[in-house]
């Protein structure tokens, strides 16, 4: 029987994931996690919870009996430091463990550009609540960022009724994450929908956001809305490794199972980490719900012992308006891309990634059950495309 101890530093979707699977693995010893927030879902926050539609209750991590059927401690406090062997709590107490994963997550980023004004962002449920809040009462909404969550808060607000403008530095929407072809299928959707779009315009100053924003672009227009919304990315919160000799400048690097680099029976998985891959060489880091919770749950078998036969490759989704965009594979692997065509697809509703001939993701726009279908091609091509 395993007397270790295990101390999860971080209560979202790769925290109570790496508790739960460690239980799911049999692993009997003590299990603390230390988190400043209760455990939570953050995917309905640009959509379902922000909408309204969904409540705290709905959006909560824990299923069944949790958290008492885990036997876990969950603690809501903040960790200050994370070392081998311990982590030491905010107000100075130190938690013994002999393993600690780290899944401490991001927060939204504010750039210098916002200093000096309300303009809200976008990470937590109360940041969510207070969008929600101010959209009840406006009717116009500026959204400076184009990235998925600045596009999803315009959907949202598109369909409570509100006018809505997007403000994209770069070409064209989400262009960094799905490609200039995507990024332009995913514009459509917002035009046909009456969501107005500024891209390759960066935004020069903020003049006001109390009681209407007023923002400045770098081509001298200016906008005016009710209200500003800012999605400018996210801040990594890795400050509980301060004082550490570690290359922080993408995360924290991580083995292949989640083991910090550089620190003994220190792990870490979700936002925050970058793994190994051994394919391409390279430390990946991926900002994703599905991946945080397969990292976690690599991460609570190992340290279970137990063997790792199998890995799920990427897997995300984001929904507009009626439209779910689904993204599975590694994309970054691919040397051709195109629209798939068949008599049975609609046009422009699957674009392929392939390695030679071998096809190692998919987007797929509005045809959620379709993935279904490409899901194995994927997990094949991608095999044979990494042996
Ligand atoms: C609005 C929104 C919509 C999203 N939609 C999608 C989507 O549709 N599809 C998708 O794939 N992904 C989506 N994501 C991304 C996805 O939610 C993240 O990838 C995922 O939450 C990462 O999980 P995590 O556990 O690594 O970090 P987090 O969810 O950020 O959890 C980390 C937790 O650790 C806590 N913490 C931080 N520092 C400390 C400390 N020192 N001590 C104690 N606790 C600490 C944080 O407060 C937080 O509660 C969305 C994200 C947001 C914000």
């Amino acid at each position: 029987m395993s007397t270790r101890s295990v101390v999860i530093v971080g209560a979202g979707v790769a925290g109570w994931r790496a508790a739960r699977d460690l239980r799911g693995a049999g692993f009997e010893g003590s299990v603390t996690v230390v988190g400043d927030e209760p455990p939570y879902d953050r995917p309905p926050l640009s959509k379902q919870y922000l909408a309204g539609e969904f409540d705290d209750a709905r959006i909560s991590l824990y299923r069944g009996g949790e958290p008492d059927s885990l036997n876990v401690e969950v603690r809501q406090e903040r960790v200050a430091f994370v070392r081998p062997g311990a982590v030491t709590l905010e107000g100075g107490e130190e938690v013994a463990a002999d393993e600690v994963v780290v899944a401490t997550g991001s927060a939204a980023r504010r750039p210098a550009i916002l200093d000096g004004h309300d303009i809200l962002t976008l990470r937590t449920r109360e940041d969510a609540q207070a969008i929600r809040a101010e959209l009840e009462n406006a009717e116009s909404l500026l959204v400076l960022g184009g990235g998925f969550i600045g596009v999803e808060v315009a959907a949202t607000a598109r369909q409570a009724g509100l006018a809505v403008t997007i403000v994209e530095a770069q070409p064209t929407l989400l262009g960094a994450a799905l490609g200039a072809e995507c990024g332009e299928r995913v514009e459509r959707i917002h035009r046909d929908h009456g969501v107005e779009l500024i891209t390759g315009v960066g935004v020069e100053r903020i003049e006001a956001a109390d009681g209407g924003a007023v923002v400045v672009l770098a081509d001298g227009r200016e906008l005016t809305a009710d209200l500003a919304v800012a999605g400018f990315g996210a801040e990594l919160n890795l400050d509980v490794f301060d004082g550490l000799d570690l290359n922080l400048s993408n995360g924290v690097r991580c083995d292949e199972f989640g083991r910090v680099e550089g620190l003994d029976g220190v792990w870490a998985a979700g936002d925050i980490a970058a793994w190994h891959d051994p394919v391409t060489g390279e430390a990946i880091r991926r900002e994703h719900w599905q991946v945080a919770g397969e990292q976690a749950s690599i991460v609570a078998r190992t340290i279970a012992g137990v063997e790792i036969v199998k890995r799920n490759p990427p897997y995300f989704w984001s929904d507009q308006f009626d439209v779910k965009v689904q993204v599975f594979g590694r994309p970054e692997l691919a040397d051709s891309r195109g629209w798939l065509e068949a008599d049975d697809l609609d046009p422009e509703s699957v674009w392929a990634f392939r390695r030679g001939e071998n096809l190692v993701g998919v987007v797929t726009f509005g045809v959620p059950r379709l993935l279904g279908r490409f899901r194995p091609l994927v997990v094949e091509g991608l095999a044979a495309a990494t042996a």
